[in-house]
């Protein structure tokens, strides 16, 4: 097994070697960039998160500029890449790393996973790449890759799977170059071991691969069946008055926390009519008469456990809202998209009012 290993191990890196992206973080072994580019790439695909990567690294220099900006700015530049937990995760991640370690990223794994936001996958990532230390990375990638290589059917997204094929991965590191090793596992998965259509006449390491030689390689890697989605529905208000709309802060700890949306109805599982949440806006913000202008078509957004099916509602006012009661911003409509917003707002404001 240690002779394939090391075989498999060598042909990977002739194989990255010649066939690598050219990618602005493999040029650095700078911490702070590496888990930028990492926590960014765990949220898109290599194209779309570039000129991510490139705002962040040109808009902060290092990670004690990072921890000094503001949220909004650190929400706004990661606007329309979702998920903003990770988002606020990175910039308190990055007052951690200032205060516990000096502006430096820990070298050890350990001390890394004590940083928000940085699990198991972010840890090896850095410790490896940036600092040269052996420790395996499996991302959606590797699991595919391993699991062909090996025709094991233990399911990726399983808790089992996810430790079967982290100890296949670490068993499979190069320890004396551990950073090219993860990173060609990973380009390989993305280029050549994709999911469908794999290029295994092009693979490196084909001659290894239980699931090609045997022909199964449509039936790796397996997934357990998904948790059904809940479906939320809302009814977002659009409020006109004299030139202004209102929008609101996300409070509390949900994905949306700190963005900007517009006051809304909300609704777990089963829709309502229109008609009903406008009954019930008028009510929770003594808002008196107004007149429907329009209400858009439905506007779709899929989250790893629910679906948020959205609905914008057009209205002019007879009256203003009192906006300290109600913690609202009064703001014009053509200035909305400088707040930070959630994707499905931005897509709306993009279509229907801008
Ligand atoms: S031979 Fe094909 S299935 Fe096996 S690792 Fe290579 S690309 Fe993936």
């Amino acid at each position: 097994m240690k002779k394939f290993h090391t075989i498999i191990q060598k042909q990977l890196l002739r194989w990255y070697d010649a066939n690598k992206r050219d990618m602005p973080w493999r040029q650095t072994n700078d911490a702070y960039k590496i888990w930028l580019s990492e926590i960014i790439l765990q949220q898109t695909r290599v194209e779309q998160g570039l000129p991510y990567y490139n705002k962040f690294v040109n808009k902060y220099k290092n990670v004690k500029a990072f921890a000094n900006a503001n949220e909004s700015e650190i929400l706004k530049l990661w606007q329309g890449l979702g998920y903003y937990s990770r988002a606020r995760n990175m910039h308190a991640a990055a007052h951690q790393v200032v205060e516990w370690h000096n502006g430096i990223f820990p070298a050890n794994y350990d001390e890394l996973l004590k940083l928000k936001g940085v699990g198991e996958y972010t840890a090896s990532a850095i410790a490896s790449i940036a600092y040269g230390l052996p420790h395996a990375v499996c991302d959606g990638n590797v699991f595919r890759v391993l699991s062909r290589l090996n025709a094991n059917d233990t399911p990726i997204n399983s808790t089992e799977g996810k430790k079967v094929f982290f100890h296949l991965a670490q068993s499979l590191l190069n320890h004396q170059f551990p950073s090219q090793h993860n990173q060609a596992m990973m380009e390989l998965g993305a280029l050549v071991c994709k999911p469908t259509n794999p290029l295994c006449g092009q693979c490196p390491i084909n001659t290894f691969c239980v699931a090609h030689q045997k022909n199964t390689i449509d039936k790796f890697p397996v997934k357990s069946k998904k948790q059904k989605s809940t479906v939320i529905y809302l009814h977002y208000f659009v409020f006109e008055y004299k030139g202004h709309t209102y929008m609101q802060t996300r409070k509390g700890k949900g994905i949306w926390q700190g963005l900007h949306d517009f006051p809304h109805v909300e609704y777990t599982g089963k829709e309502i009519s229109p008609e009903q949440s406008i009954q019930r806006i008028q009510h929770t913000l003594a808002i008196g008469k107004m007149d429907v202008i329009k209400i858009s078509q439905e506007y779709k957004h899929i989250l790893t456990h629910r679906i948020i099916i959205a609905k914008f509602i057009q209205c002019t006012l007879h009256k203003p809202i009192d906006t300290k009661k109600y913690s609202l911003i009064k703001i014009k409509k053509a200035e909305i998209n400088k707040l930070s917003l959630p994707r499905l707002i931005e897509k709306y404001y993009i279509k229907e009012l801008q």
